[in-house]
């Protein structure tokens, strides 16, 4: 119908311009025969094709083409640009956003025959089908790649805030992106597009790293996945065939884990209050006996307050340093005093040194119906006892009948002891020099007063020590 009316119009417009034609023709039709008659004759059989192509185009249509197929005629070019304004402007008012249109998608051409024009709303349904386009998005790049698309730029500034904010908890100095990232407008299509949470959930775990896992005697599925912190499911997506049954301890299986494709850096600090530890001096007190020693002031350690500035990497630490420090209380070294003297008995020529001062009272052998197995040296509570010889601390602790006891042993099975002591200076297994201070007089065990019972064994054999000393 609107094709007929259309057409009727066309039909109308022509016979009215004809009109006006005959009557141009009829005014120069007098002066064709004149005088400059073939002049004039000449000029209106050139004007009349002239006049008909003006006829002709004074009823051009427009072709409206889209990516090469026409897709209405209309009568009007302008028309149609406005109506492809509108639709695509329609576009933008219901998406919120810019649209673009390809440049040249859309174009205009003219038509000289009598076709029907159709109006706005066909050429309108016709871009619903066939128009292609875009919105003009924010994309968020990282390291140059296109990652995610969003609404606008403020969208993508708040998910890259977002992904910031997750791994500092705002006492942080500083939090910035390990690699380049960037935004920019981008053309996309609707579908492309991400709300502002689901691309920080794309972007905090968008990427799959796959890490090589060999299987140990014993290890289940199960085990594996759980140490991984993945499902079961999941670990055999990344191994198709992989089951229970055919696993084998060696076998090399993949562990894929979700990983961001962006990585964030950050650094706090971090102030801690720590201990200080005291330092040991020591210092040599000729007074005391070589191998003797005295604590004279115990150590107290200190406390300092040390502010490091920790460095993370997705929240992982990776380093610190100390950037600033001060001592809260200062420490209190140690003050221990050794001995250097030297037991003058040990000066004596004998291969044994005499173990401590004073004389011998009671000698080895036959004593009161039995066998006495050494000497017993008289000597005041307390006075030093010294190791007769170079040795190895065999032994050391409460004997029965010998009370605090030492044993040392020497070379080519030589053994000493020393008994019935208050006190001593060594533990098994420490290495003793010749002379040095090993333990001090008392009268533990059987005895009846301070004295040093002392024993030299060879071989398993009691020896009488006056012989070695
Ligand atoms: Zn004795």
């Amino acid at each position: 119908m609107t094709i007929c009316v259309e057409l009727y119009k066309g039909v109308v417009g022509i016979r009215s311009r004809l009109t006006q034609l005959v009557k141009k023709l009829a005014f120069l039709w007098p002066g064709v025969i004149g005088s400059r008659g073939k002049i004039r004759t000449l000029l209106v059989l050139l004007g009349i094709p002239v006049l008909i192509f003006c006829a002709l185009l004074s009823v051009t249509r427009w072709a409206v083409v889209c990516d090469g197929d026409v897709l209405v005629v209309v009568s009007e070019r302008q028309m149609a640009e406005t109506a492809v304004k509108d639709y695509v402007s329609r576009l933008e008012k219901t998406a919120g956003m810019p649209v673009k249109i390809p440049e040249d998608a859309i174009k205009y051409r003219p038509i000289w025959r009598l076709a029907a024009a159709e109006d706005k709303q066909a050429l309108q349904r016709c871009l619903a089908d066939k128009l292609n386009y875009r919105y003009e998005a924010c994309g968020i790049f990282i390291d140059d790649k296109k990652m995610v698309a969003v609404r606008d730029k403020s969208v993508g500034q708040e998910v890259l805030d977002k992904i910031l904010n997750t791994y500092s908890q705002g006492d942080h100095l500083k939090a910035e992106f390990k690699q380049k990232v960037a935004l920019k407008k981008v053309l996309v299509d609707i579908n492309e597009l991400m709300e502002a949470d689901q691309a920080v959930e794309y972007i905090r775990y968008g990427r799959t790293d796959v890490k090589e896992y060999q299987v140990q005697e014993g290890d289940t599925l199960w085990d594996i996945a759980a140490a991984a912190e993945i499902t079961v499911a999941q670990l055999i997506e990344a191994n198709p065939g992989l089951s229970p049954k055919k696993m084998q301890i060696g076998q090399e299986i993949k562990i894929s884990l979700p990983a961001p494709l962006v990585d964030v850096l950050s650094t706090y600090e971090n102030i801690r209050q720590e201990e200080i530890a005291y330092p040991v001096r020591e210092k040599i007190d000729h007074k005391l006996y070589w191998g003797e020693q005295k604590l004279v002031q115990e150590g107290r350690s200190g406390m300092r307050e040390v502010v490091y500035q920790v460095t993370l990497e997705n929240g992982q630490e990776t380093g610190r340093k100390v950037v600033q420090q001060k001592t809260i209380k200062e420490p209190v070294p140690q003050i221990i005093v050794k001995g250097k003297k030297k037991l003058l008995a040990y000066r004596g020529e004998g291969r044994l040194a005499y173990p401590t001062s004073g004389t011998i009272v009671s000698p080895f052998g036959a004593r009161w119906g039995s066998s006495h197995q050494g000497v017993d040296i008289a000597a005041d509570y307390g006075t030093p006892v010294v190791a007769a010889e170079a040795g190895t601390i065999e032994w050391t602790g409460n004997k029965s009948g010998y009370g605090i006891c030492v044993d040392i042993s020497h070379d080519s099975g030589v053994m000493t002891r020393y008994a019935h002591l208050s006190s001593t200076a060594v533990q098994s297994g420490q290495r003793v020099e010749r002379g040095q201070f090993i333990g001090r007089i008392g009268s533990t065990g059987n005895s009846t007063g301070p004295h040093l019972h002392f024993e030299v064994i060879i071989n398993g054999i009691h020896k009488n020590p006056t012989l070695f000393i």
